[in-house]
């Protein structure tokens, strides 16, 4: 019997999924999906979220400061591809503006608005992307992290698709070829996946705070546990005010920004 290759796969399966898998991802970026709310039920039975508390005041005291975005790359071999086209990117920065359109006064000052704001996957309560993998190659925790299992994605990238914050990344290139270093206790990927922040989950396993949070030398970064009231997460945001990105769309993001 002929070998079916992953090439062969994806032909075959490609039409049913790309009529399942577009509706699923409008209904995911829309919001109209019923289930873009978490139930009661997993609200109550759920003891640990983790989550991301990013104090901006804090991140712009160090002007051009990107020790977070290369801690991360290093610690989960991120290629390093310039090209806008490749790029790979788990952690990220874009303007304010562009990622906090409406939440801004126009009287404010000009400069704020270019203010450099770090960005990566929010681990969203109701992630879009989760229920859009035709593989289950990525898939929520009980604890919130959203997981990706390199070897189930066959890249057909509905994932991208329906993540409404640009979250993931995917292989065009062979990313092996893009790294300088390789942390040998992290895997590499291959060319031909989708991949994206895992709020490093295997730092986590081993009772350590993620690598950005560690490497911010501002603090700016603040990590823990959102069900617990007294986590360094929950006390920033009882005291100060934040927002997050787009939650109308009922995603539910775990990152918050303290403006
Ligand atoms: Fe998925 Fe995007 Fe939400 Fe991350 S930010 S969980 S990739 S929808």
């Amino acid at each position: 019997m002929k070998k079916i290759t992953r090439k062969d796969f994806l032909r075959l399966t490609g039409l049913s999924f790309l009529a399942a898998g577009a509706i699923e991802a409008t209904r995911a970026v829309t919001g109209q999906s019923p289930s873009a709310e978490p139930s009661a039920a997993n609200q109550k039975a759920q003891t640990v979220r983790w989550g991301m508390v990013v104090d901006l005041q804090k991140c712009q005291k160090e002007k051009g400061c990107d020790a977070c975005i290369r801690a991360c790359d290093s610690a989960h071999n991120v290629p390093q591809i310039s090209d806008p086209k490749h790029r790979v990117k788990w952690i990220w920065t874009q303007p304010f503006k562009t990622v906090f359109p409406f939440s801004r006064s126009s009287y404010a000052e000009q400069s704020d608005a270019n203010i450099p704001v770090p960005l990566m996957c929010n681990h969203c309560d109701s992630p879009p992307c989760v229920r859009v993998c035709p593989t289950q190659a990525t898939w929520k925790r009980e604890d919130g992290i959203v997981m990706m299992d390199w070897h189930r994605c066959i890249g057909c990238r509905y994932c991208m698709a329906a993540c409404p914050y640009g979250s993931r990344s995917f292989n065009w290139l062979d990313p092996r070829q893009a790294l300088a270093h390789i942390n040998p206790d992290f895997p590499t990927r291959t060319k031909g996946v989708v991949e994206k922040c895992n709020f490093c989950e295997e730092r986590l396993a081993d009772g350590l705070s993620p690598a950005c949070v560690g490497a911010c030398p501002q603090k700016a970064l603040v990590f823990g546990n959102l069900m617990d009231p007294q986590s360094e997460p929950r006390k920033l945001l009882r005291k100060r005010f934040a927002i997050q990105r787009e939650p109308e769309l009922g995603t539910g993001p775990s990152v918050y920004y303290l403006v």
